[in-house]
């Protein structure tokens, strides 16, 4: 069995010993490739993820300006992120989107800097990684307004009701449960897991944050998404060995990658 983490950050103040660690206690659990997600407050992150995707067969990166980082991106830092964007070791452009959950940045701006970030996806044609938080409504108003159907993407960490699903899966979005869908009180996102398209979904952790049960709580890490993995097959009344193929078969093809 391998599982594909398809949302991870892995920067050095989160994991100070260095990602190889992490990935290697990832690989000893079957986790077997890695999308990894640089966005901060600088574009360091991002050249983080660049340059450890372009050093290992396993990881990908994806680049962006989280919502929360909004406002500090300026020109300069545009530039470079298309600069980035274009590298074959990039394989979406992410996380970007909405958060009006922390409104660390101003909406205006949230919502202006995501509108543009989609637009340099689809000149990249490079699929989307979106992050949204009490923003649902607007989200999915500027994908479809900017037209990110044309490169898709995953709406990652899903934890918005059935109804979204159905909007963004129309929009060409997959969905990735991250440790969410294994908290009790989960129920909206467990019922979106058990019932939305097979192929159209997507595992992640989001470390180093939201560690699924039973680890909840500590500082989460790829190795884990084998907890999310089989509480999404249990949801679905299969098993782990059945689903994962087929979630590795849909993040290759989502993200335009074969891995070995
Ligand atoms: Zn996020
Ligand atoms: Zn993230």
């Amino acid at each position: 069995m391998k599982l594909f983490d398809t949302h991870c950050h892995l920067d050095a103040q989160y994991f100070p010993g260095g990602p190889t660690e992490v990935l290697d206690r990832a690989k000893t659990a079957g986790i077997r490739a890695f999308m990894v997600v640089g966005v901060g407050a600088t574009l360091e992150p991002a050249r983080a993820a660049v340059a450890l995707a372009s050093s290992r067969g396993d990881v990908v990166a994806a680049v962006g300006a989280h919502p929360h980082d909004a406002v500090t991106l300026d020109e300069a830092g545009e530039r470079e992120l298309r600069e980035l964007g274009a590298r074959d070791a990039v394989a979406a452009i992410g996380e970007i989107g909405l958060d009006y959950h922390y409104d660390h940045s101003p909406r205006e701006v949230q919502r202006s800097v995501f509108a543009r970030l989609v637009r340099l996806a689809r000149e990249l044609g490079k699929p989307i990684v979106v992050h949204t938080r009490e923003a649902a409504d607007d989200t999915l108003a500027i994908l479809d307004g900017e037209g990110a159907r044309e490169v898709g993407g995953i709406i990652h960490c899903f934890s918005e009701d059935e109804k979204f699903a159905r909007r963004a899966l129309e929009l060409g979005f997959d969905l990735s449960f991250s440790g969410i869908v294994t908290f009790k009180n989960a129920r909206s996102v467990a019922a979106v897991a058990a019932s939305a398209p097979v192929d159209r979904i997507h595992v992640e952790t989001d470390s180093p944050y939201l560690a699924p049960v039973p680890l909840r709580g500590k500082p989460c890490e790829p190795a884990y998404v084998v907890h999310t993995a089989r509480r999404v097959a249990e949801l679905r009344k299969t098993t782990i060995e059945e689903l994962a193929p087929i979630l590795w078969a849909n993040a290759e093809r989502r993200l335009r990658r074969a891995f070995a």
